[in-house]
């Protein structure tokens, strides 16, 4: 049945996002609102991913919400990185206790986002047959949320099993004493990898690009060590956010090739130990920018593979030589490298001979079948772009998102874009996110959006727009910092560049957390410079 809703906001995803913008837009700016998540409940990407091994890389005390004291203070995180049952339960928490759910439509997938000029508002087309009118929409839909396309011949030929990271099955998958094969060593198939090894019967990774995975050091948070975060927590988050990737970390040096070869594995080794990404952000400054320097990592990173990896042959394969350490998102590990020293563990290199399909009993690569009973996909998202895309958002004269990005994302901030007023981005491509620690990402993105609603409200307006002039020096400053870095040297999602016909482009602002915060605040005091504000009959601002 087809019913007409209005509301003031209709909010895009149930994830950090969806959350965080129930409670403000509702709760604290007072309209009415209402999300949709096509899946059963909070969560996001943690309702989704519930693969064996999923785990936040991001130190839990920084991977929450920093919005309330009392959440921060009743809320206890048992680990250094938090798993994703925990991730999951704190957001089931956090969502009970503002009450979020009844802002909120459960299994409910949006299939259009269509701008109404001469009404002035955006109509969202849901796929129970639903439409909602709204003055404004935020969308929370996921950077990582769209998965990439299976590109192989023969899928549905294969009488085995499929599995996918992204769409883990809740009630668990059943791979003991199994041959099992997994796609992809990334994020997601490195946590994997390690923690199904025990348990399968023989494991066989088809690994396409090495990556510089780096140890995590997971371990227990003791009460003495949560008790003093909860006293600091303050201090802690004011000194995380003035942080290029929003996290505590050490001051990091000048520079790695200015160093002794003796500092430097002084250095490298102390945060190899240390675990996460300090060895890339709290060791030397210039690593993400100079070649030079970022070989000296690099090399650290191939040795310590070589010294972990019995097989000379397999460490090689696994040691990547194609793209700078750090360009393509580090994944964290624990034992993903001693797994390839198991008897029951086999590597496949599929760039030398890709994958030529699958068959019925398992994956055939150069002419030599691979036996499975499983095939688990861990093949990385159509990310930034993708969900938006995947939305049927058209804006202003019936120009779809899709038109207007055709060659890349054009946006304001990475919150905005012209043509398509009154829409935000929570952590769209071109913010400072993916390098910025999400939650708190999230929480400046959904301030600055709210803020401009409220402010387009309370002073009469009907519509605020990202100008022209705005999003072109946005594209130029987005894409001028991505050629001072070297991250256009890897062909990874932060490009754009792991979708087959994908334009290449830069998806995030890589001048770091602070400056972006700066950037927007600045936006804000000059009264929402490079927006045009308007109401129907003037245009203000
Ligand atoms: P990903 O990093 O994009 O990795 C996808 C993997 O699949 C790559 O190894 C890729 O190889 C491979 N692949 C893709 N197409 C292939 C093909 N046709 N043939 C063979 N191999 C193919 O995806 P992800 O591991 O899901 O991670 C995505 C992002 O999600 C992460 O970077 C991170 O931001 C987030 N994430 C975070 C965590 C965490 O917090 N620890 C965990 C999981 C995910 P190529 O490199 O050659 O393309």
């Amino acid at each position: 049945m087809t019913r007409d809703t209005d509301v003031d906001v209709v909010i895009v995803g149930a994830g950090y996002v969806g959350i965080y913008a129930v409670h403000r837009l509702r709760d604290q700016l007072g309209l009415s609102v209402l999300a949709f998540d096509s899946a059963g409940d909070v969560g996001g990407t943690w309702y989704w991913n519930q693969y064996p091994g999923a785990r936040c890389d991001i130190e839990s005390v920084h991977y929450s919400y920093s919005f309330s004291e009392e959440l921060q203070r009743e809320w206890r995180w048992s680990e250094r990185y938090a798993a994703q049952p925990e991730i999951l339960a704190y957001l089931n928490h956090v969502a009970d206790r503002f009450d979020v759910r009844r802002s909120m439509r459960f299994r409910t997938r949006i299939t259009s986002i269509v701008w109404d000029d001469d009404a002035v508002h955006w109509r969202v087309g849901t796929d129970d047959g639903a439409v909602t009118t709204a003055r404004f929409v935020m969308s929370g839909a996921g950077n990582v949320s769209l998965p990439k396309k299976p590109e192989f011949p023969g899928m549905e030929d294969f009488r085995g099993e499929v599995y996918a990271t992204h769409r883990w099955p809740h009630e668990g998958a059943d791979l003991r004493g199994k041959r099992v094969g997994v796609i992809g060593t990334g994020a997601s198939g490195i946590q994997l990898i390690p923690v199904i090894a025990g348990e399968v019967e023989h494991l066989t990774v088809f690994q396409r690009t090495p990556n510089y995975a780096s140890p995590l050091r997971n371990r227990p948070l003791t009460d003495d060590e949560y008790d003093e975060v909860v006293a600091n927590y303050r201090d802690i988050r004011t000194a995380a956010r003035q942080n290029f990737m929003g996290i505590t970390a050490d001051p990091a040096r000048p520079s790695a090739k200015g160093a002794s070869e003796e500092e430097r594995r002084e250095v490298y080794d102390h945060y190899y130990q240390r675990g996460g990404f300090h060895l890339l952000i709290s060791s030397y400054q210039d690593l993400l920018f100079d070649p030079e320097s970022n070989e000296t990592l690099a090399q650290y990173v191939r040795d310590r593979i070589a010294e972990r990896v019995e097989d000379p042959a397999v460490a090689e394969l696994l040691s990547p030589t194609d793209h700078p350490y750090g360009t393509k998102r580090v994944p964290m590990e624990t034992n993903y490298y001693e797994t390839f020293n198991r008897d029951n563990v086999t590597l496949v290199d599929v760039r030398s001979a890709p994958i030529e399909r699958v068959t019925e009993t398992g994956i055939r690569v150069g002419g030599t079948d691979h036996e499975l009973d499983v095939i688990v996909s861990a093949m990385g998202f159509d990310a930034f772009t993708g969900a938006l895309l995947d939305m049927g958002v058209v804006g202003r004269g019936g120009l779809s998102l899709r038109e207007k990005w055709a060659d890349g994302p054009r946006t304001y901030l990475g919150i905005a874009a012209q043509g398509f007023p009154n829409f935000f981005m929570i952590t769209g491509p071109q913010s400072a996110v993916a390098l910025y620690n999400n939650p708190s990402a999230i929480e400046d993105h959904v301030e600055f959006a709210s803020d401009a609603i409220k402010h387009t409200l309370d002073h009469g307006l009907d519509t605020i727009e990202a100008t022209s002039d705005a999003e072109s020096g946005w594209v130029r400053t987005v894409e001028e910092m991505a050629q001072t870095s070297l991250f256009p040297r890897a062909r990874s999602w932060y490009m754009g560049a792991n979708i087959p016909g994908k334009p290449i482009s830069p998806m995030l602002y890589l001048g770091g957390a602070p400056a972006y915060r700066q950037i927007c605040a600045d936006v804000v005091e000059g009264g929402y410079h490079g927006f045009d504000l308007s109401s129907t009959s003037a245009l203000v601002g």
